[in-house]
């Protein structure tokens, strides 16, 4: 791949033709062009590129927009009202509008991964060099980053390799940030491919930092059984002084845990992190500890197990300062992204730092020197957890008695609870003394912190719950497998034709946040399913936390009942956010791997061929960041389907597609050359779902793709009829769409699909070689 910057400076030389002095060459970039695949189409796409691509999505799954607000307010024209066909000052209607908002959401998603990449292999660049070989599971990886390998069409081999790709990734963001502009892009279509475009760019710049922070810091190398790591906090220690780590950004982390093992301290403090932090530490430390997934900021802070609280990036509570300073413990604030309002203390002497901290004289600082973060962090913890360990956190439950006994059943808690809980009438039974039914809350609170927010009298609502469930908290000791990283190569041989060939029935993967309606147990629940079903389940983030805080009636979590293999039953945790491109990169992988479909700078084949042949759907059961957003877009260009939980829907808008319309369910057969109609597979590429039951039907309809043989799509038919009549107790209405041939139909319920068949007038239809791209077809119609 390329080789950047070569720089020569040469102070004396003496030539033939006399002496230089001084000389210095800078040369911008020299193209190391080993890597023997011919160049694709499309490398380095620019924002238009793929755009023919995305309309065939869209016009196959075309936006369906709900906005929460028919106004814009983005420029002081405004703010215009868009209601009922009207269009704002500067002629924008509602649905570009609603797109613009899609796209405005993906932009920071994608900024957001991408800077975090960009800060991380800086620093490891300033550490390792440049030259630092990539290195994501050794002699079993020879695709090593499959995104990038696609969409720039650059096979990066070192760390600099990385730089070059992060230079393209921010190009685009850039260019896509500036469409959302007034007087810009003003169809709403073209706002949904700047929106696939940005969140292809995610997916490039998750992969980037994951891969640098694998081959550096010695994660995990693409390993199916990875470790087994305590989950809880019940597994920690708190007797020891406690270091909390809160964030997505690894670094200072690492600075924390070389402090304390070069000084030998490791037995001696905890290392714990929330968020995807926590899966970080973990994969980089044995001793490190997941505490849980973001939503418990609050709980676990308020809970003042934490000695010293240290902030890095992205889902932090911009109040966890605040939160902190009540129950006393120290805040390092660690990242420029997020400082805070402290004082740079990167430059002070470190014993300066530490006595300001531990003397209450500063309750805060920042230190943007990873190292220094460490020891920092470990000496201040040493010095204030004998003190802090005496204090009192949470309210006694007398305390919370009578503070319940002053709540006015004003009912404006609950009205601002976004998981719509009982507050009030669990107060007032707090009151009379029985708190059963605020410790059943705890299971379902996602710490947000509205109710405390609304409520006149000023009660810790949020507290309450957590004294209440306090017992169950403490006790609480599960099991996560460690972030495994990649996928291998061998992984991908060994399931590619039964995925692809249907036999295996899908991969579901299941990612992001955890503002879960109902809790994580649904998460774990859709999960276990599918592994039982034999479906590929792979996981990361806070779902992958989640998945593991439940066990089955042998007292397993899902990481100890199903194997960590990709394959069939089997439950990966691929690690944290960055890692979910390992997801994207398995579905590319099995494409270039399984079907000798060539990567380099080739994404529209890539993805006609993932869109009609690999059932994979994403589920994104407690999405709610913008990250969520840019990563649900790149799986979208990938024509991979996405659902999304309650919550979601407040994303505003879907892609549906219409199965009363068979015109929309065209692909050309690549054998022939002829249009082939094989109905809605995939039905949506962007759904919101109520319930898990919901959820569990859907995805095993989403699996359905054009290219299943009969044998596959007769295993998928049998998965989605099951847990249809199941859910709600009947047979699916829309089986014919699905039934190419009889050889299609389960055996065990034929007759039941053949009243349905013939009530809806079935026809035979071929099962094709599925394509969208009519280049792709090998023998034209004569
Ligand atoms: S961007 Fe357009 S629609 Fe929005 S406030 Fe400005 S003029 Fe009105
Ligand atoms: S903190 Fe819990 S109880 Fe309070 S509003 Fe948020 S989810 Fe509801
Ligand atoms: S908002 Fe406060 S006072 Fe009102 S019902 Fe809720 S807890 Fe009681």
């Amino acid at each position: 791949m390329a080789t950047k910057n070569v720089h020569v400076k040469i102070d004396e030389m003496k030539t033939s033709t006399g002496l230089i002095k001084n000389l210095e060459v800078s040369i911008g970039k020299i193209v190391d062009d080993s890597w023997a695949e011919p160049m694709g189409p499309t490398p380095m796409p620019s924002m238009s590129t793929l755009r023919d691509w995305d309309m065939k999505l869209l016009n196959k799954y075309k936006p369906f927009y709900m906005p929460d607000c028919d106004l814009c307010c983005l420029c002081t024209f405004g703010k215009c009202d868009l209601t009922a066909g009207k269009r704002g000052a500067c002629g924008l209607d509602i649905g570009a509008q609603s797109s613009r908002i899609v796209l405005l959401a993906c932009c920071i998603g994608a900024a957001t991964h991408t800077a975090h990449s960009r800060h991380m292999i800086h620093h490891l660049v300033e550490k390792y060099g440049r030259r630092f070989p990539l290195d994501i599971g050794g002699l079993n990886i020879k695709v090593e980053a499959p995104i990038t390998r696609l969409v720039t069409g650059i096979r990066p081999q070192n760390l600099g390799d990385l730089e070059d790709v992060l230079d393209y990734a921010e190009r685009e963001i850039t260019q896509c940030l500036a469409v959302a502009h007034t007087g810009q892009e003003g169809n709403n279509l073209d706002f949904e491919s700047k929106s696939f475009h940005v969140g292809m760019i995610d997916h490039v710049g998750m992969e980037v930092g994951d891969i640098a922070q694998v081959s550096t810091l010695g994660m995990p190398k693409a390993e199916p059984e990875a470790p087994l790591v305590s989950l809880g906090i019940g597994s920690v220690d708190t007797t020891k002084p406690v270091i909390m780590c809160i964030g997505h950004n690894v670094i200072p982390s690492v600075g924390i845990i070389d402090y304390a093992k070069d000084n030998k301290l490791d037995d001696k403090i905890e290392i714990v992190g929330l968020c995807c932090t926590a899966h970080d530490i973990t994969r980089y430390y044995n001793r490190g500890r997941i505490i849980g997934p973001i939503s418990w900021q609050l709980r676990f802070i308020r809970g003042g197990f934490a000695d010293v609280v240290v902030l890095d990036e992205q889902c932090v509570r911009t109040d966890a300062f605040d939160e902190a300073r009540k129950v006393h413990a120290p805040v390092i604030a660690a990242s420029e992204k997020n400082c805070m309002g402290f004082k740079n203390r990167t430059d002070d002497d470190t014993d300066t730092i530490v006595a300001d901290l531990v003397s209450g004289k500063v309750a805060g600082v920042l230190i943007l020197d990873p190292e220094k973060v460490g020891e920092v962090a470990v000496r201040v913890a040493q010095q204030v957890a004998p003190i802090r360990k005496k204090l009192k956190n949470l309210p006694s439950l007398e305390e919370l008695v009578k503070d319940a006994k002053t709540c006015r059943q004003c009912d404006m808690c609950r009205r601002s609870c976004p998981q719509d809980l009982k507050l009030p009438q669990a107060i007032k039974a707090a009151a009379g003394g029985d708190i059963s039914q605020l410790t059943e809350l705890y299971e379902y609170c996602i710490g947000c912190g509205r109710c405390e927010q609304a409520c006149p009298q000023n009660l810790m609502i949020h507290s309450m719950i957590v004294k209440a469930g306090e017992k169950f908290m403490l006790e609480e000791t599960n099991f996560c497998r460690v972030g495994r990283g990649a996928v291998q190569d061998v992984e991908i041989r060994n399931v590619g034709s039964p995925i692809v060939l249907g036999e295996i029935p899908g991969i579901v993967a299941v990612v992001g946040c955890s503002n879960y309606p109902h809790g994580g147990k649904d998460v774990y629940d859709i999960c276990r399913e599918f592994a039982l079903r034999r479906y590929i389940v792979a996981l990361s983030g806070c779902s992958a936390m989640s998945a593991g805080s439940y066990k089955n009636s042998e007292g397993k979590t899902l990481y100890e009942e199903f194997p960590g293999e990709f394959t069939a039953g089997g439950v990966l945790n691929v690690g944290s956010c960055v890692a979910n491109s390992h997801i994207a990169g398995a579905a590319i992988k099995v494409a270039n791997i399984f079907a000798k479909r060539s990567l380099r700078g080739n994404y529209e084949e890539i993805a006609d061929y993932i869109h009609n042949r690999l059932g994979a759907v994403g589920l994104a059961w407690g999405a709610y960041s913008q990250k969520a957003a840019a990563i649900a877009a790149g799986f979208w260009r990938l024509g991979i389907p996405v659902l999304v939980g309650p919550h979601g829907s407040k994303y505003r808008r879907m892609l549906l597609g219409r199965e009363d319309k068979p015109e929309n369910w065209n692909v050309i057969d690549a054998r022939t050359g002829n249009t082939v109609n094989v109905g809605p597979a995939p039905e949506h590429l962007f759904q919101t779902v109520e319930t898990p039951q919901e959820a569990m039907v859907a995805i095993a309809k989403l699996c359905i793709r054009p290219n299943d043989t009969w044998k596959g799509r007769s295993i998928k038919l049998s998965h989605y009829v099951d847990l249809h009549k199941r859910h709600y107790g009947c047979m699916p209405n829309d089986l014919h769409l699905f039934v190419r041939t009889m050889a299609d139909v389960p055996m065990t319920l034929k007759d039941e699909f053949t009243k349905i068949l013939e009530a809806n007038k079935w026809k035979e239809t071929v099962i094709p070689d599925p394509t969208l791209l009519p280049r792709m077809v090998r023998k034209m119609k004569e």
